[in-house]
């Protein structure tokens, strides 16, 4: 995961401070020693760090924190305070047309996700925002990169305007602007092309299309696990096209984060969306607080519960409860509950945002394999109906023809059919406590 070091050891330092009941302006300025290895360490700007120590420092060693109750706290609060700030403070949305379509342009360099975020970018407006985009290829250089994003757009079934790559990108973008008001599209993304290098004539020609479509937004998708190479990119593209935020790709990665720490503070412009992987529901709106939190082992509570409601359906829950509660749940159901919790996102991914799950060393050696949830799925799939309702019927004959059905070992059936077994009586056992709650009445 991103930012995993500097996470790590950032959670260590204000460990030690956290919760002591008095604090020296010298354990300060030890601990901020610790905080500018840690960052330097993660690739943060070396200004950026410079500026970020000094700041920490002035407002942790002011009165009003040193002598309050709760000093170790209050430093951390303020940690967590100016690393908010420097990831860009309050969460930055995208800028809306008064008059329909709002065009944003993707800009970037080659290989940086510029098509694959742009189908991101369209499935999220759609999805979250009920909105009617309109994908427009018009990166005429780079070889299948029309089809990539015509295949991106039947994936999502949403519209792609192409004019092939023999039609100027100028064209192409004023052609599909007046396509867009014609029928009624309140988004147009435009995927422009891409260099390997920054060039004079890619910037002339974004340039152009930029004036043509008058853009509300330009984003510059950027690689994160390019580091400060990724800074030094927005900062030539925000010269010479005057960017309006930045999408940075790749966090899923194991990147040492130093690219989101530090964008905001040289460029000054926005991180408006993160990549959290390959797929098309892998770009979240990026919140500078909830990140701060994230790195500082806080926990990201929001998000989490934000993914849970746009996936997990409620009608589903309630049906799962009552069957929890009348004993009637199958091995269809515990299929379908996994299916749930599979479509929330990789289970690493999710622990991360959990609080204190960093600290929970115990987690880190059990990743939880999302391999292990396929083997679990299979085995489920090579029972017979009968066989997921009645689990007591899979005697040693039938055993032996799941594991040969879904491809894994008998051992690994029995160990499912006894995991399931002792849920079903931690269930019966819950019940059972619940049920005697309510008769007895509750005394509290
Ligand atoms: P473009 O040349 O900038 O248009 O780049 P592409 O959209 O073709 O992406 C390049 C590669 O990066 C592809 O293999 C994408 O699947 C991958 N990619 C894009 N965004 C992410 C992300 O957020 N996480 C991960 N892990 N891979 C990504």
């Amino acid at each position: 995961m991103a930012f995993e070091g500097l996470a790590d050891r950032l959670q260590n330092t204000l460990q030690k401070i956290r919760g002591k009941g008095k604090v020296t302006e010298a354990d300060v300025k030890e601990m901020m020693r610790e905080v500018r290895l840690a960052l330097l360490e993660a690739d943060v700007n070396f200004r950026v760090v410079k500026d970020f120590i000094k700041r920490v420092t002035e407002r942790s060693v002011g009165q009003e924190v040193l002598k309050s109750l709760t000093p170790g706290q209050q430093v951390v609060k303020v940690v967590h305070d100016e690393l908010t700030t420097l990831l860009g403070g309050e969460q930055s949305k995208i800028a809306v047309n008064n008059r329909p379509p709002t065009v944003i342009m993707m800009v970037g360099l080659q290989g940086a996700g510029k098509t694959t975020t742009t189908g991101k970018l369209a499935n999220h407006l759609r999805k979250k925002h009920n909105r009617n985009p309109l994908l427009v290829a018009a990166d005429i250089y780079r070889p299948a990169a029309i089809k990539q994003l015509e295949t991106v757009g039947g994936q999502l079934n949403l519209p792609v305007f192409s004019l092939g790559d023999q039609v100027s990108p100028v064209e192409i973008a004023k052609q599909a602007i007046a396509k867009a008001k014609e029928e009624h599209h309140d988004y147009v993304i435009i995927d422009t092309a891409g260099r390997l290098h920054i060039d004079e004539e890619l910037m002339d020609e974004l340039q152009k299309v930029k004036e043509i479509s008058n853009p509300n937004e330009i984003f510059l998708v950027v690689d994160a696990m390019t580091g400060q190479d990724a800074v030094n990119v927005a900062e030539s593209f925000n010269e010479q096209l005057g960017l309006t935020g930045v999408v940075l790709t790749k966090l899923d990665g194991d990147t040492r984060g130093g690219a989101a720490l530090s964008i905001k503070a040289v460029t000054d412009l926005p991180i408006k969306f993160v990549g959290m992987g390959e797929k098309m529901d892998a770009l979240e709106p990026f919140h500078p607080d909830r990140m701060s939190s994230r790195i500082l082992g806080m926990g990201d509570v929001l998000t989490l519960i934000e993914k849970a409601q746009t996936n997990v359906d409620e009608e589903k829950a309630k049906e799962l409860q009552k069957k929890m509660r009348d004993m009637s749940f199958t091995f269809d159901d515990f299929l379908d509950q996994m299916g749930q919790v599979k479509s929330l996102g990789p289970l690493d991914e999710l622990l991360s945002m959990m609080p204190g799950a960093n600290k929970m060393k115990g987690l880190k050696n059990v990743s939880i394999d999302d391999k292990q949830i396929g083997h679990v799925e299979a085995i489920i799939k090579s029972m017979t109906k009968l066989e997921r309702e009645q689990p007591e019927i899979i005697n040693a004959s039938r055993r032996r023809r799941i594991a040969k059905g879904s491809g894994r070992t008998v051992q690994e059936v029995n160990r499912l059919i006894k995991q399931f077994d002792e849920m079903k009586k931690m269930m019966k056992q819950m019940s059972g406590m619940m049920k005697g709650k309510k008769k007895g009445g509750m005394k509290f």
